[in-house]
């Protein structure tokens, strides 16, 4: 690991500040994802800006009737709230879905939202990767691609957004809260949050330099059975091959996201018009642009296989 500076900011505009300041500066809160990029020398930040004393940590009712989210509320503390269990099932069952119980007791809220992709060439510093590297060429277009996204990638990318608790607040409509050097706020919502690759895979977000991120506000309440349903190669502290938050009600009506298939949670409003039909008319408009190669075209079968599974569940 490369030596670097540290400090502790008073507010998070000071924070912001910081690292605006700061050529190559980083925030740092769980450090779960940060810290082993580091020890790879994939992230070589010169300055960390500590953000876990700015006191981002509480779940607050908000006027609109729904919670907003602190960005470092740590993983297992969202998922055990109990308005969180009763209202946002959905998002509860995503949580606890993702990492071990010890990464969810260090993981904030902001830094799972901000994980970069575990595509296995962007760890590996020997393989050519735009994202790591930009300009450098993609090791996984003929590599091993079976995790990889099937719809959304581009030439320059194909990685997915490794994420679980994002695809249910896809589903759940959230915004994300931010605020900059100047102490200037802006609200993104989440369906504008993480960027797909096109010619700059390097980017994961729409986060401008050195904003920080407050919090997460969830809408009020979406009524309906809240599911998450994730499938991968084992049965814990695995990324999903494809995975379903779903919000199903009894007339047939829902919402529905895909985890594991795409640079971002991956959600077509327009097809939840047909959830009642079934899986396969949701999955053949949501993955209509899909582009999978060789490797992982299985994931199209698995994902309407997915959905199905839901929809049966929500029936029981
Ligand atoms: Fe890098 Fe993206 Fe290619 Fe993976 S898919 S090697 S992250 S450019």
């Amino acid at each position: 690991m490369k030596s670097f500076t540290y400090e502790r900011p008073g507010t998070p505009a000071e924070a912001a500040a910081a690292v605006a300041r700061t050529p190559n500066a980083k925030f740092i809160a769980g450090g779960t994802n940060l810290l082993d990029l580091m020890k790879l020398q994939i992230e070589t930040p010169t300055h960390l800006v500590d953000v876990n004393g700015l006191g981002l940590d509480k779940i607050e009712p908000t006027s609109e009737g729904g919670l907003r989210v602190g960005a470092l509320v740590r993983n297992t503390d969202l998922a055990a709230d109990v308005r969180i269990r009763r209202d946002y099932g959905v998002l509860a069952r995503a949580i606890v879905a993702g990492a071990s119980g010890q990464l969810r007791n260090r993981a904030t809220t902001a830094g799972n939202l901000l994980q970069r992709t575990r595509c296995p060439y962007f760890y590996d510093t020997a393989q050519p990767c735009n994202k790591r590297q930009p300009g450098s060429g993609c090791g996984a277009l003929d590599g091993i691609s079976r995790q990889l996204a099937v719809v959304g990638a581009s030439k320059s990318c194909i990685a997915t957004y490794p994420g679980d608790m994002a695809v249910a607040m896809r589903v759940l409509d959230a915004t994300i809260e931010t605020v900059d050097a100047r102490g200037g706020e802006r609200k993104i919502p989440l369906s504008e949050f993480h960027r797909l690759p096109g010619d700059r895979p390097e980017v994961d977000t729409t986060l401008r330099p050195s904003e920080l991120i407050t919090a997460v506000t969830l809408p009020k309440p979406v009524p309906g059975t809240h599911i998450y349903r994730k499938v991968r190669d084992r049965a814990s502290y695995a990324y999903a091959l494809v995975s379903v938050a779903a919000i199903l009600a009894k007339d047939g009506s829902g919402r529905v996201a895909f985890g594991g298939v795409a640079p971002r949670p991956w959600r077509v409003e327009a097809a939840e018009a047909d959830l009642a039909k079934g899986a396969k008319p949701v999955t053949d408009r949501v993955f209509a642009d899909a582009k999978p190669t060789h490797d992982n075209a299985f994931k199209l079968k698995l994902a309407e296989r997915t959905l199905a599974a839901a929809l049966n569940q929500a029936k029981a």
